[in-house]
Order: structure tokens, then sequence, then C-alpha cells
């Protein structure tokens, strides 16, 4: 499966739109384990992406994944702001070699895993993003619900939530609820 300036771009505004519709969920799921800004922080990213797409139109893959990850980089803050933002970097720089999206993927869990020093079962975003790019192509809706509820049970090693160390266990990870809802924009950008 071929990344293209098209796909990508309903990709973002698909995710934008699950940003938006559940900014309060994020923020509430970041409240006990964390510091109750999630979701703003991923609303505001999603609108500066938005923007800057629709302002600047870039219409070569490179281009466009590099204003995406600068965008998110500026806009976020927080912890998930340089995770995503790194995504979409590393993303934009192997979109120089491939445009395949399993390769692009992998570079970008990469780029996470290398940047916030977590590993699978820290209780973070990667425990969707590994297990999800390892799917990838014949990823299905399901595989990814199953790997953002998983986080729930476990005790976060990373970021804020390992601040509260067993009493971060039977909460669900809002960087994990949120990458989910990355992932859903990404099957429905393709179609499927
Ligand atoms: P902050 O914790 O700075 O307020 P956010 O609330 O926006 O930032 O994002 C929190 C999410 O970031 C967590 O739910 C987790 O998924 C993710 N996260 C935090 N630290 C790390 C890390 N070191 N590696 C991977 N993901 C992390
Ligand atoms: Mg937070
Ligand atoms: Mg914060």
């Amino acid at each position: 499966m071929e990344l293209t300036v098209e796909t990508l771009n309903n990709w973002m505004e698909l995710f934008a739109q699950k940003v938006s519709a559940n900014k309060a969920y994020l923020s509430e799921l970041d409240t006990p384990i964390g510091d109750g800004d999630h979701g703003n922080n991923m609303a505001r990213g999603m609108v500066a992406v938005t923007e800057a797409l629709q302002t600047k139109h870039p219409t070569d893959l490179t281009a466009s994944l590099k204003l995406i990850a600068m965008s998110l980089i500026s806009k976020v803050g927080g912890a998930a702001g340089p995770l995503y933002g790194t995504a979409f970097l590393e993303m934009a720089k192997t979109s120089q070699q491939t445009t395949d999206l399993a390769e692009l993927l992998q570079a970008a869990v990469l780029g996470i895993k290398k940047r916030g020093g977590a590993k699978l079962g820290d209780k973070t975003l990667v425990d969707v993003w590994e297990v999800v790019v390892a799917k990838f192509p014949e990823l299905t809706s399901q595989q990814i619900e199953q790997a953002v509820l998983a986080t729930k049970d476990l005790e976060a090693k990373k970021g804020r939530a390992s601040y509260l160390g067993e009493r971060s266990i039977g909460h669900l990870d809002p960087g994990a609820v949120s990458s989910g809802y990355l992932f859903e924009a990404l099957l429905e950008a393709e179609g499927r």
C-alpha cells in the first residue's frame, strides 16, 4: 500500500475530526493518571495541522509529512507533541526513499521509541503504534481496539502516569487512545 498525498490529506482530516469529537474524553482519560490536557493538546495540534495543510497545500508527500510534523511539534506541547511530531518527521525522511506505508510507519515507530525511550508494555502510545504497525497492511479495526484496551491493565513505566506506579493500573492510556483514533482514521482514509 502506497501512501499518496490525497490519502494523507484524508487521513489527517479524519483524525482531526475524531480528536475534536473526543477532545473532552481524551483529557478526562489524562486526569486520573496525568494532568488532564491530552485532548486539548491533540485538538490544538490537529487544528494547526488542518490549517497548515489548507493554506500551504503541499503537493508532494515529503513536504506534506514535514508540514504535519512541524505543526504537531510546535502546537501540541507536552509529551505527545514531540512524539507524534517525531513519527511524522521520520515518515517525511523515509518518504524520500519509499512511499510504502508499512515502511513509513516502521520508521515512525522506531523514531517514537528512540525519542521517548518507551518499549512495548510501558503503557504508552508505543503499545498501540508497535502492535498496529506490526500487523500492517492486514490491520483490522478490532486489532486497533484490542491494542488500546490492553493498556488498561498495565502499570505505566514512562511519562506522567509512571509517577503513580501501581495506581496507574486500571486506566486506559490517553496517548494509546488518541493513537487508536489515528489508525482508525487511516483505515477509513484507505477506504476500509
Ligand atoms: P503530558 O503528559 O506532557 O501532559 P500529553 O498528556 O499530551 O502530554 O500526552 C500523554 C501521553 O503521552 C501518554 O498517555 C503516553 O501515551 C504518551 N507518553 C508520555 N511519555 C511517553 C514516552 N516516554 N514514550 C512514549 N509515549 C509517552
Ligand atoms: Mg497530559
Ligand atoms: Mg501536559
